[in-house]
């Protein structure tokens, strides 16, 4: 942008115009010319006015001339630029910082002061805060605004409110001060003092044109262009001297800003927080959202902990290996050999097995004295602390369980079940450290089992089959070692408990001990578990996934698109806006940024709001509706990834939509 001399005619005109038509589409094959061959020469500190009858093309020709509008043929040149060669950030940048625009409905930003609506074009000229603030102090004080400056529009009056305008428009420098219709909604006194002002800009080498349709307007102008159909009928000619003009005020260009976030940083936050209700609806949306997201990962966390515990209590953790062998229907089932060694090999050979439990038992005589009951189970056991066969706990009622000490000893000693307490000993005769006799072997008591957990009533007798008599008490569990080397003989194990690390491969492990057992003995083993347990129990934990993801799915998709819809409506809501800040200088891009750190904030702010309520409220829950929740740290960045993930997924649409438009159109007022 430099001014050209040219040695023939004085300094070159600011505004130039050769030949410039534009021409609109319109329905079907019909063509509006709004602006038809127009050449117009307007230099610095002339002040013009632009008249002719509606519909005649004065605001086609005053956005072509403020780069807000591109012509169709013919050439535009500002200040010696041809804006032709221009990109559309080119022209941001030129409106920038060549023009100042004045509107009829003087199209200040409602929510910001008039001294933030007046910084504003700096703000996207990156000039500093300190810098700004002073200048538009100064601009205002200039104007008669001094006592204005915290002021919102609808606090002032038309004519102040233009006023503020047109100090907005002298912000970046103004050499061409654009006016369309400026008195248009203000009574005739305040209309008087905006011309006072503008004639006054134009004496100090601003190029004023204004638009009017107004006579008495057109009076005040130094020159008067009148259009009809798109054509220039008469121009009263350029009003200075060549030579005579001014000095054109210096374009205020501070140094660039070359952080164009942290512009919209500011810019996202003042809307943000001057945004009201459309700002607190999409932070409560998001942390709406985030929140049941949140309470249900939480619940179904807790659920699924209940399940597994629930699996584990019932043993869907774990494989029996049996040595019994059952042939085809009708042979009789007979015992094959299952040793410690096979114990050892399944324990380091197969993956997912967590540990190996050799076990023995046998329905033996147990006496003491006269009494006698037969048979008992007597289990010889590698597990040195109280469990029942399916690996639930079984607390003792008195005493304590075997040890490790008493394996290492061989020690000849019990743990019986109440049954076998309340068939030997009286009531009030403590069993502790009294003989009973197994198989003819005396062995001290050390402990009573509490009845077993699981109680089971007459009906299910039949299906408990061998299990009923210990579930009923009749058992006494004796140390491994002790059994196997003084009652049943080292190598002959009845069985095996696997405890398996998870309980989701079963099938796999199962598998895998098979094979093993088969190439070991050459015949098939029995490894079985509960199957009805654990098949019900995978088939809940699918459900309740499948369940948890269509509840979260739901939540998330409703809170997307609340910020979509919320975010549209600002944009249409926010045309003006944006046609503002176009005009003043914003790019594209400044535009997205904006609308993109706006929705990034505001579903920050709602993720970390949900985030931190659910955790608050987890507890609350759980008691409240008894249902277990469980939280964890990790809750806390799915809540964080879900609110960011939403913001930008559902910010850039309309970021980009408001980005899109152009900014006449955003202005138009109908
Ligand atoms: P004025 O400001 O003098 O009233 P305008 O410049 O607004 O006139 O419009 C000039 C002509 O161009 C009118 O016939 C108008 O209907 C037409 N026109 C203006 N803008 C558009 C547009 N975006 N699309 C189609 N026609 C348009
Ligand atoms: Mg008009």
């Amino acid at each position: 942008m430099t001014l050209e001399q040219t040695d023939r005619s004085g300094p070159a005109p600011l505004v130039e115009l050769s030949g410039v038509s534009r021409v609109f589409e319109g329905e079907g094959e019909e063509q509006v010319r709004a602006l038809d061959g127009i050449s117009l020469r307007i230099h610095a500190g002339e002040f013009v006015c632009v008249t002719g009858p509606s519909g005649s093309g004065k605001s086609t020709l005053m956005h072509i001339i403020g780069c807000l509008d591109r012509a169709t043929e013919g050439e535009c040149r500002i200040a010696g630029t041809d804006v032709g060669t221009l990109d559309d950030d080119g022209l941001a940048v030129l409106r920038r910082h060549a023009f100042g625009f004045v509107f009829q409905s003087y199209n200040l930003l409602e929510s910001l002061s008039a001294s933030a609506n007046v910084e504003l074009p700096a703000t996207y000229a990156g000039l500093r805060a300190g810098q700004r603030h002073d200048r538009a102090r100064e601009i205002l004080g200039t104007l008669g605004l001094g006592d204005r400056l915290d002021h919102r529009p609808a606090e002032m009056s038309g004519g102040e409110q233009q006023r503020v305008a047109i100090a907005r428009a002298l912000m970046n420098g103004a050499r061409v001060i654009l006016a369309d219709e400026p008195t248009g909604a203000i009574d005739t006194e305040q209309g008087a003092e905006v011309l006072d002002l503008l004639e006054a800009l134009s004496e100090r080498g601003h190029a004023v044109i204004m638009v009017s349709h107004d006579g008495a307007v057109a009076d005040r102008a130094h020159r008067v262009v009148e259009l009809v159909d798109g054509r220039v009928v008469s121009d009263s000619g350029a009003s200075l001297a060549p030579g005579s003009a001014p000095d054109t005020p210096e374009p205020q260009t501070p140094r660039q800003s070359n952080i164009p976030w942290l512009a919209a940083l500011r810019h996202g936050l003042v809307a943000l927080r001057t945004s009201g209700l459309r700002g607190a609806l999409t932070v409560f949306s998001v942390a709406l959202g985030t929140w049941s997201v949140l309470a249900l990962l939480g619940l179904s966390e807790g659920v699924r902990m209940d399940i597994a515990d629930a699996m584990e209590e019932m043993g869907a953790n774990r494989l029996s290996v049996s040595s019994m062998a059952f042939g085809r229907p009708g042979e009789p089932a007979r015992l094959q050999p299952l040793t410690l060694a096979d114990a050892d090999a399944i324990a380091e050979r197969v993956a997912n097995v967590s540990s190996v439990q050799p076990g023995m038992w046998e329905r033996l005589m147990v006496s003491r004295g006269g009494e006698l009951i037969d048979p008992v189970i007597v289990r010889a056991l590698s597990v040195y602390e109280p469990r029942t066969y399916q690996n639930a706990t079984w607390p003792l009622s008195e005493g304590t369980y075997l040890s490790e000490e008493d394996r290492d000893a061989v020690a000849q000693v019990a743990v019986i079940g109440p049954t076998i307490r309340d068939r030997l000993f009286s009531l009030d005769e403590s069993p502790l450290g009294q003989h009973v006799d197994i198989n003819g072997l005396p062995f001290v008591v050390k402990g009573v089992l509490t009845p077993h957990p699981r109680k089971i009533g007459e009906g299910e007798m039949m299906w408990a089959g061998p299990n009923a008599r210990e579930w009923d008490g009749t058992v006494v569990h004796i140390p491994f070692e002790t059994g196997a080397n003084l009652i049943f003989g080292k190598e002959n194990l009845n069985g095996l408990d696997v405890l398996l690390t998870d309980a989701e491969r079963i099938d796999e492990t199962a598998r895998d001990i098979k094979d093993l057992l088969f190439r070991h003995h050459g015949t098939e083993y029995g490894v079985t578990n509960q199957a009805l347990i654990w098949i019900s129990g995978k088939k809940l934990k699918t459900m309740h996934l499948a369940l948890f993801g269509a509840i979260a799915g739901i939540a998330l998709i409703l809170g997307g698109m609340t910020i979509v819809a919320v975010s549209l409506a600002g944009v249409s809501q926010r045309r003006r806006e944006i046609g503002i800040r176009r005009a003043v200088g914003a790019r594209r891009r400044d535009i997205t940024a904006q609308f993109v750190v706006e929705t990034g904030i505001a579903t920050t702010l709602g993720g970390a709001i949900g985030a931190l309520s659910s955790f608050a409220g987890s507890s609350l829950l759980a008691q409240v509706t008894g249902a277990p929740v469980a939280f964890e740290p990790w809750f806390a960045l799915v809540a964080l990834g879900c609110a960011i993930a939403m913001g930008l997924a559902f910010g850039i649409v309309p970021a980009r939509r408001a980005a899109g438009l152009d900014p006449v159109s955003a202005l138009a007022m109908d």
